[in-house]
């Protein structure tokens, strides 16, 4: 084995592209392959709370994500019909002093476009249009499989993201489940609708059977919308489908003003099924780990799958380089970084579930009864800061140092 270890990166979403560059950073030989043949997204906002900006402070991308961002005052939970807020929780002027970091709306292709500058210029190889296939070891090395032919190296992150190839070698009898919830998301300039329309919040609309979440990017350009409905079947797997908005339209009638309008104003949306997993039995096997969605997808509905893959990404690097600067092997490295991290990344799993229970009471007294228990907790913020803080407050940085 190398003291400057050689890392192999499958998938340059999120968490592929945080691991690669926190890993070069430090001395790793990074390599990273991505099956897409150019590192581009289409148009999706993310929310990035501060467990996760306490990794993009380390890392140094955190003035550039503040820079292209939006920062929310609060987050609402509302009524349906009247937008009436049932639960607030303070976020810009607290997020600080309550958990050590800012809370921030992104969008999606801003924060590959910071991660992948930072990752090239701390010396990361890109391989593009290389789908990875397959990886085998040996005791002291492991081999990936591509379209484009074998790499060697010492450890194999796989970092590909909902429909992991490698997840599906580490764990051969798992496969995610159609939720029975399929999302609309969209963008539209702010000028597209009145002034002032859209609170300066993550604002949560709960009615029956459904959601509809919108917030600004790009320091208030831009708003970023997701409409979650429920549905039978699914088989579609693509990210880009393209969505009816007369659909939307007619699915979200009758919703508060500032839902409709919104919707109204919107050009084009885009269409996916949302899928979950049970927790994995193995996240590792020898020199190979996985990471992020390929370890955990989650349902976005406490919004933290982005937020998950980063906190990864810092605790895998942790472990790699101490293996690596100690000159022991990866394996238990690899293991001991699964200990860390698949206790809290199963648990913010189910925390998703539930959340997609709240937000989709089916109506009646259901509904009525979920909005009183909303209004009550609004009134016990002590209650509701003990609930998000060991969320919001996890400090992966301080927990497990590099350097
Ligand atoms: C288009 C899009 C929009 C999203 N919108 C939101 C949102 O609004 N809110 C939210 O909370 N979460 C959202 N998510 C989910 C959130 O972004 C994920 O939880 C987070 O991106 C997880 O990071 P990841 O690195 O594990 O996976 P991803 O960021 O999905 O990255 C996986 C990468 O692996 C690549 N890949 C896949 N298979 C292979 C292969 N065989 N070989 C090589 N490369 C491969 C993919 O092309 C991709 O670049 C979105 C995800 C996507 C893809």
């Amino acid at each position: 084995m190398s003291t400057r270890p050689h890392i192999l990166i499958a998938g340059g979403g999120i968490g592929g592209l945080t691991a690669a560059m926190i890993l070069a950073q430090n001395g790793g030989h990074v390599e990273l392959f991505e099956r897409a043949p150019r590192l581009s997204e289409i148009g999706a906002g993310l929310q990035l709370s501060p467990n996760a900006m306490q990794v993009h402070a380390a890392i140094g991308t955190h003035a550039d994500i503040c820079n292209v961002g939006f920062a929310p005052e609060y987050a609402a939970l509302r009524h349906y019909k009247t937008g009436d807020i049932h639960l607030k929780t303070h976020l810009k002027d607290t997020a600080r002093a309550s958990f050590g970091q800012d809370y921030i709306h992104i969008h999606r292709a801003d924060l590959q476009r910071i991660l992948i500058t930072a990752a090239q210029a701390a010396g990361v190889a890109f391989r593009l249009g290389t789908t990875v296939q397959n990886f085998h070891q040996t005791q002291d090395r492991i081999t990936l499989t591509t379209d484009c032919g074998e790499f060697t190296g010492d450890v194999l992150i796989g970092a590909d993201g909902t429909r992991s190839a490698l997840r599906s070698i580490i764990n051969p009898n798992s496969a995610p489940r159609f939720t029975g919830q399929i999302a609309w998301r969209g963008t539209l300039p702010t000028n597209a609708v009145p002034q002032g329309l859209l609170a300066p919040a993550a604002n949560v609309w709960m009615g029956p059977s459904r959601h509809f979440v919108a917030y600004y990017l790009r320091g208030g350009e831009l708003i970023n919308f997701i409409a979650v409905e429920e549905r039978r079947g699914w088989t579609e797997e693509s990210w880009s489908l393209k969505g009816d908005p007369a659909n939307l339209r007619r699915t979200f009638d009758g919703w508060d003003a500032a839902v409709t309008q919104i919707i109204d104003a919107t050009p084009e949306t885009y269409l996916w099924g949302l899928f979950d997993h049970a927790p994995l039995p193995h996240w590792t096997q020898g020199r190979a780990a996985l990471l992020g969605d390929a370890a955990h997808p989650m349902l976005p509905f406490m919004a933290q799958g982005a937020a998950m893959a980063t906190e990864d990404a810092w605790v895998i690097a942790h472990h790699i380089l101490k293996a690596a600067s100690s000159n022991t092997c990866f394996e238990p490295a690899l293991n001991a970084y699964e200990q860390a991290r698949k206790p809290r990344a199963s648990k913010l799993q189910a925390i998703s579930r539930r959340n997609a229970k709240l937000f989709h009471e089916a109506g009646g007294l259901g509904l009525a009864l979920r909005y009183a228990k909303l209004k009550a907790a609004n009134s016990l913020p002590t209650l509701q800061h003990m609930k998000i803080a060991p969320i919001y407050g996890m400090d992966v940085v301080k927990n497990f140092p590099i350097g």
